[in-house]
C-alpha cells in the first residue's frame, strides 16, 4: 500500500456521462467487426476490470471472457521497466480470436509485451481495445484498434483503476496531483 499525501484528492477528468457514451460506442464498433466469429475478451487485470465489465454486457454477440494479470507498475507513480504475468489466463488461446481490454496505454511496452504472449499462444487474431491513451509518453508504437479518450500526461484514477490499490471505485476518470 502507497502512502497518500492529504492533497492526493481525485478530480475529475473525464465524467461518468462520457464514459458511458464512450462504452457504447466502442461495444457497437466490436459488435459489427465480430459478428459471425468466436470472441475471446482479455480483460489486463486489474485496471480494466471495470472497463471490461461494461464494454461486454454491451456487446450483443456469443463471447466468452478471461483475464490476464500484468504488473508493470510497482512503486507508485513510476515505472520499473519491467514486465510480469501474475495471473494467466484460465483458456486456451490457440486459433482464437483475440480482443485486448486494456485500462491505459502509457509508454506502450506493457501492451507490446502482451500481444507478443498472445501471438506466441497461437492466436487467430488479436486486437486491442483500451479505454485510454497517453500518447505523450510512447516508447514504442502501439496501434489501438478501439480507443475511449486520448488522456494528459496526468496520472489517473477511478473506474478501475488504481493509486497504491485506492481508488478503482470511482465511477469517473479521475487525476491525482501532489503539491
Ligand atoms: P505502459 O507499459 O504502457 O507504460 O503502462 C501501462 C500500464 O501502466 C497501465 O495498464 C497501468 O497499469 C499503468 N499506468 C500508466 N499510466 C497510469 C496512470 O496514469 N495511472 C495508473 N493508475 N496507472 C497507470
Amino acid at each position: 500500500m502507497i502512502a497518500m499525501a492529504a492533497s492526493e484528492k481525485p478530480h475529475i477528468l473525464i465524467g461518468r456521462a462520457k464514459i458511458a457514451v464512450a462504452v457504447k460506442r466502442m461495444a457497437a464498433e466490436i459488435e459489427k467487426d465480430y459478428r459471425g466469429r468466436d470472441l475471446l475478451v482479455m480483460g489486463v487485470l486489474k485496471g480494466a476490470f471495470v472497463f471490461c465489465a461494461d464494454l461486454v454486457r454491451l456487446i450483443n454477440l456469443p463471447l466468452v471472457v478471461d483475464f490476464i494479470g500484468l504488473s508493470s507498475y510497482h512503486q507508485g507513480q513510476q515505472t520499473s521497466g519491467s514486465i510480469r504475468v501474475t495471473h494467466f489466463p484460465s483458456c486456451s488461446l490457440k486459433g482464437k480470436d483475440v480482443l485486448v481490454v486494456e485500462d491505459i496505454v502509457d509508454t506502450g511496452l506493457t501492451t507490446t509485451f502482451l500481444l507478443g504472449y498472445l501471438k506466441e499462444k497461437g492466436t487467430a487474431s488479436v486486437k486491442l481495445c483500451s479505454l485510454t491513451d497517453k500518447p505523450s509518453r510512447r516508447q514504442v508504437p502501439v496501434a489501438i484498434d478501439y480507443l475511449g479518450f486520448t488522456v494528459p500526461e496526468r496520472f489517473i484514477v477511478g473506474y478501475g483503476i488504481d493509486y497504491g490499490e485506492r481508488f478503482r471505485n470511482l465511477k469517473d476518470i479521475c487525476y491525482v496531483e501532489e503539491d
